[in-house]
């Protein structure tokens, strides 16, 4: 391109040239000419040589931008796997808890709209926090409602799920077969280790009847009433009045107080249901979670982990619910790991709370 205008300029000149009489002015246009297309040669050679030399170094530099890109990869990776609170999936990218769960549902048979009213901000609140359970593996049979209302259906539930007991640290306790299994071989390995695994608080430590999810929620319910009321956060009317609701408008309404921080967990700092279960919703009466003594020991988490118990309530620091996944399948089934001091908890992955 560059010869063909600079031969074509050399040719005008030349033309141009012709018009003056002078020979002197031709002959300096047509050497101008000729200097001008000699020019135009040397520029094109090396404009081709630079070319090549370009394409050379692209061939050599896609398989080393590859593996750079492959490193960059791997990098951004690392901080994400130490990241307690976003841990990728290595068998899938993390789910959202409500996809997950009506994969999981479908799988049993049962749907959403069977499981829980979640358009109820109360079964909403208690699916989205004690909801981990409905993501366990085959092994073992979650409850059919996020809220139980009486003692007929949780016994039907729990003979249906069928449990087995064990003595544990002297206290009897009861968990569905799958779980109270993966729990002795977790045991064993922790005893093999100088350590131990032992339920917190007797027998109810595992499974619960309704009746005993009542009574525990009166226990932080009562409690909390008087402290409010000598506080002056509440009156006397108001706490007449909490106390005659029905169950299920107490529990909506305590959930409503906590918003303006009238807390009614047992230091009375946080939700109740951090503390313990609303009545009817507790993953105890699932047969699939049990306290235990030793929570604080990093170890003990860690071997607990490996056979499939995990934390899945955040800030119940003694409470583990039998999955039976492998920790690192959770992001995928719609669980993401959050932090609460040394502890790591896995709770549903809820992308966009719509209380
Ligand atoms: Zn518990």
């Amino acid at each position: 391109m560059a010869f063909a205008c600079t031969a074509a300029a050399g040719i005008i000149c030349f033309m141009v040239s012709l018009k003056f009489s002078s020979q002197k002015i031709q002959q300096a246009c047509l050497r101008g000419a000729f200097v001008l297309a000699a020019c135009g040669l040397l520029l094109i050679a090396g404009c081709s040589e630079a070319t090549q030399e370009t394409a050379a170094q692209n061939q050599q530099t896609r398989p080393r931008r590859a593996a750079t890109d492959n490193s960059v990869q791997t990098n951004e990776k690392k901080p994400e796997m130490s990241d307690q609170n976003k841990e990728p999936a290595r068998d899938g990218a993390p789910s959202d808890f409500y996809a997950a769960l009506e994969k999981a549902l479908a799988r049993r048979g049962s749907n959403q709209a069977t499981l829980c009213q979640i358009s109820d901000p109360v079964s909403r609140r208690v699916l989205e926090d004690y909801g981990a359970m409905f993501l366990s593996s085959e092994s073992v049979l979650p409850p059919p409602v996020c809220v139980f209302t009486g003692e007929a259906d949780v016994s039907k539930f729990q003979k249906q799920a069928g449990f087995t007991k064990a003595v544990i640290g002297g206290d009897e306790i009861e968990l569905q077969p799958a779980a109270m299994e993966a729990l002795l071989a977790a045991r064993k390995e922790a005893q093999a280790a100088g350590l131990d695994i032992t339920p917190r608080g007797g027998s109810e430590a595992a499974r619960r009847s309704y009746k005993d999810t009542r009574r525990l929620w009166d226990t932080r319910f009562l409690p909390a009433l008087t402290h409010w009321q000598k506080r002056g956060r509440l009156s006397r009317e108001q706490v007449a009045r909490l106390r005659a609701l029905p169950l299920k408008e107490q529990v909506g309404e305590v959930l409503e107080l906590e918003k303006s921080g009238i807390f009614f967990s047992k230091d009375l700092s946080k939700s109740i249901l951090y503390s313990i279960a609303a009545p009817g919703t507790s993953q105890h009466i699932a047969m699939l979670a049990l306290d235990v003594t030793e929570f604080g020991n990093a170890r003990v988490r860690s071997i607990l982990a490996k056979h499939g118990w995990f934390q899945t309530v955040k800030s119940d620091l003694p409470h583990f619910t039998y999955l039976g996944q492998a920790e690192e399948a959770l992001p995928s089934l719609g669980l993401h790991a959050v932090m609460s001091g040394a502890q790591k908890f896995w709770i549903p992955n809820v992308v966009e709370k719509q209380n």
